[in-house]
């Protein structure tokens, strides 16, 4: 029996449990996994349940991400790189953190094509956008811009990445948006823009319009499973991708992490995908 958590505040609507299990479910392993509601300054509350209670390993959602990494042992290098950790493997007591996000988002846009030779427009800049522009400075993108309401949140992202990198990253204004993606093969929402349960969509989606040929467009949002973007988007006949692959890619990742075993991604999400949609709808 492995015993794993996901941690965080809010973490009712939490889909780990979901994600982790279909995988689980799926490699016929016996699992216990708790949404476990940890205030920002308690970590080490949990911490001490958690080694108390035999739990293997958890997963991490906001306000955490960060402030665990002054009671890991141990940081495994992607997650030192980004400062952000989204999982945690409990050995002997001990904690090493792993941050699974990157890879996620990299294995899901891979199947449209990945990173490399690519000129990316990022709509956004808040804390998925670090993981995302630094991945594709990694891999290979020849131009990663970076498009924000706050100017200056997008600055401070690209100033990471050159930090981490030395490679400059654009930046810009939301307003931008439109001569923004005039070459762009990548256009990635990571904004709340459009999302179900929130009022707030974007006002004018002209800018779609602007975009070449079979540019491929990613939502990083999954509910809906399309977006106003995604829906224009593909009317225009663009390839498109919502965040779903994400999700799924990031918690089976986190999943290889806990068991110490090697399974085939791609067949994992292909066997479950379809529930998990189910699940979803
Ligand atoms: P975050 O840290 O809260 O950042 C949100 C970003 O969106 C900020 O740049 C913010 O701009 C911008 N924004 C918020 N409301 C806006 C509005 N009304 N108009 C224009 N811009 C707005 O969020 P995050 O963690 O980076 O996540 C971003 C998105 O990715 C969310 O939709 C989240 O659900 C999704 N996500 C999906 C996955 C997945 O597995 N599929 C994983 C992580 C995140 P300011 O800087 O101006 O505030």
């Amino acid at each position: 029996m492995i015993r794993l958590a996901v941690i965080g505040d809010p973490i009712e609507h939490s889909l780990s449990p979901m994600v982790h299990g279909a995988c689980l479910k799926e490699l016929g392993i016996d699992y216990e996994y708790e949404k476990v509601r940890v205030k920002k300054g308690e970590l080490l509350e949990f911490i001490d349940y958690a080694k108390k209670n035999g739990i293997d390993g958890f997963n991490l959602t906001m306000p955490h991400k960060t402030d665990i990494i002054e009671y890991l042992d141990e940081i495994d290098a992607e997650a030192e790189l980004l400062g952000s950790v989204n999982t945690v493997k409990i050995v002997k007591n001990r904690l090493i953190g792993y941050n699974t996000d990157g890879d996620g988002y990299f294995m899901s846009i891979s199947k449209s094509g990945g990173f490399k030779g690519k000129k990316i427009v990022i709509l956004g800049a808040g804390g998925v956008v670090r993981t995302i522009a630094l991945k594709g400075v990694k891999e290979g993108a020849t131009e990663v811009a970076i498009l924000n309401r706050t100017k200056k949140n997008a600055q401070a992202v690209a100033d990471f990445v050159c930090a981490k990198t030395g490679e400059k990253i654009l930046v810009g204004e939301m307003s931008e948006v439109f001569d923004g993606v005039k070459e762009c093969d990548l256009l990635i929402n990571a904004t709340p823009l459009g999302m179900s349960g929130t009022k707030s969509d974007f006002d004018d989606l002209s800018f779609v319009e602007n975009l070449p040929p079979k540019t491929i467009v990613s939502d990083l949002i999954y509910n809906p499973p399309k977006t106003s973007l995604l829906k224009k988007a593909e009317e225009m006949g663009h390839i498109v991708a919502n965040g779903l692959g994400m999700l799924i890619y990031q918690g089976f990742l986190a999943d290889k992490i806990y068991l110490g075993m090697d399974f085939d991604l791609d067949l994992m999400y292909e066997k479950t995908e379809k529930k998990i949609k189910s699940l979803l709808a």
